[in-house]
C-alpha cells in the first residue's frame, strides 16, 4: 500500500489518516493552501538549494515521497546544494543515513546543529589554548570536537562552555546534569544545539534541545546561546561553505519557524513541503514572517 508520513506521527495510507488522531483526510493532497501557492518556482535560477532533511527528505530511516528522486535530479543537474538539519549528530552520520537510502554525497554538503555548535566553540576559543568543554549532548559533539578541545569531566574543573543537546542524549544523564549546573553557575557559557521546543520521534513528540537548554539555563540563571536553525549564524555559515550569498539561495523545508522564518530573515526564497511537521491548519495561520513563497505537497512538485 502506498504509505506516507502523516503529521500525527504515523505512517498511514496515502489518502486517509487511519490513526484518526487529527481527523484529517490525507495531509495536503487536496490542500487549498498548497494549491494557492504551488505555482512552479524555477529552482535553476538560484545559486544554491538548501534542503532540510527530517520531514523534507526523510523521516527516521524512511525516505519521503519523491525526495530521493529530487536529490538525484539536483545532483545530475550539477546545481549547488546542501542538506541541513537541527539534529545533534555529526554530518558523517547523516551522510551514512542518506547512503542507506541511495543518496551519495560528501559530508561537507551536510550541516547539522551539532556541527554549528562545534564551529561556534572553535570560533570563539581563546587564542593560545584549546577551549575547555563539558559535553551535555551526544556523540555528535564528541566526534566533532575530539582532539580540538579539552574535555571537562568534573564540577571542580575550569570550563569555558557547556554544550547542551536534548534530555535523551547519551551524555545528558542526571549526574552529568548536576555537574553541568555547577559549571554554569561558575561562569561557563551555555551553548544549545538549537532552540526547538519539541521534535517528532518514533514515540511521538518529545522535548527538544531548546527545552533542555532553557531548563539548564533557568536553573543556573544563564541565558543559552543557540547556533542551529533558525539562527542567522547557522544559515550564514552554510552559505559561506557554499560560497554563495543568502539572497541567491532557496530553502526547502517543512518547518515554518526553523526553516522558513530563519531563511526569510536572510532574504532567501522559501518553499514549504507538507511532508513534515507543518499541516494545513498551521499553514492557514502563517504570518508575513513565516509565509513561504511556495507550498508543495512533496518534492515531486518541484521539478
Ligand atoms: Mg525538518
Amino acid at each position: 500500500m502506498n504509505m506516507y508520513w502523516h503529521r500525527c506521527q504515523r505512517w498511514v495510507p496515502r489518502n486517509y489518516c487511519s490513526v484518526g488522531k487529527c481527523g484529517e483526510v490525507g495531509e495536503g493532497w487536496t490542500s487549498q493552501a498548497a494549491t494557492l501557492h504551488s505555482q512552479g518556482m524555477d529552482l535553476t535560477r538560484f545559486s544554491a538549494v538548501l534542503l532540510d532533511l527530517d520531514g523534507t527528505i526523510y523521516h527516521d530511516e524512511h525516505p519521503l515521497p519523491e525526495a530521493i528522486a529530487f536529490v538525484h535530479r539536483l545532483q545530475r543537474r550539477g546545481q549547488k546544494f546542501a542538506c541541513l538539519t537541527n539534529g545533534n549528530s555529526s554530518p558523517s552520520r547523516y551522510q551514512r543515513r542518506l547512503a542507506r537510502m541511495g543518496v551519495k554525497m560528501d559530508a561537507g554538503h551536510i550541516y547539522s546543529a551539532a556541527a554549528a555548535a562545534a564551529d561556534y566553540v572553535l570560533l570563539h576559543a581563546r587564542r593560545g589554548r584549546m577551549p575547555r568543554v563539558y559535553n551535555l549532548a551526544g556523540r555528535g559533539a564528541k566526534e566533532l570536537l575530539d582532539g580540538k578541545v579539552v574535555w571537562v569531566s568534573g564540577a571542580d574543573q575550569k570550563c569555558d562552555v557547556v554544550v547542551c543537546g536534548t534530555m535523551n542524549d547519551v551524555f545528558a544523564t542526571a549526574p552529568r546534569r548536576l555537574i553541568a549546573l555547577q559549571l554554569l553557575r561558575h561562569g561557563a557559557m551555555l551553548l544549545g544545539m538549537c532552540a526547538d521546543r519539541i521534535f517528532p520521534s518514533k514515540n511521538g513528540i518529545v522535548f527538544g534541545s531548546g527545552a533542555f537548554a532553557h531548563f539548564m539555563g533557568y536553573a543556573a540563571d544563564v541565558t543559552p546561546i543557540f547556533t542551529g536553525k533558525p539562527e542567522a549564524i547557522f544559515f550564514q555559515e552554510l552559505c559561506a561553505r557554499l560560497k554563495v550569498r543568502p539572497r541567491q539561495c532557496v530553502l526547502i523545508g517543512d518547518n515554518l519557524e526553523s526553516d522558513i522564518a530563519g531563511a526569510k530573515r536572510l532574504g532567501m526564497a522559501t518553499v514549504l513541503t507538507l511532508t513534515g511537521i507543518t499541516g494545513r491548519q498551521r499553514l492557514a495561520k502563517t504570518t508575513p514572517e513565516t509565509r513561504p513563497d511556495q507550498v508543495v505537497e512533496n518534492l515531486g512538485q518541484l521539478t
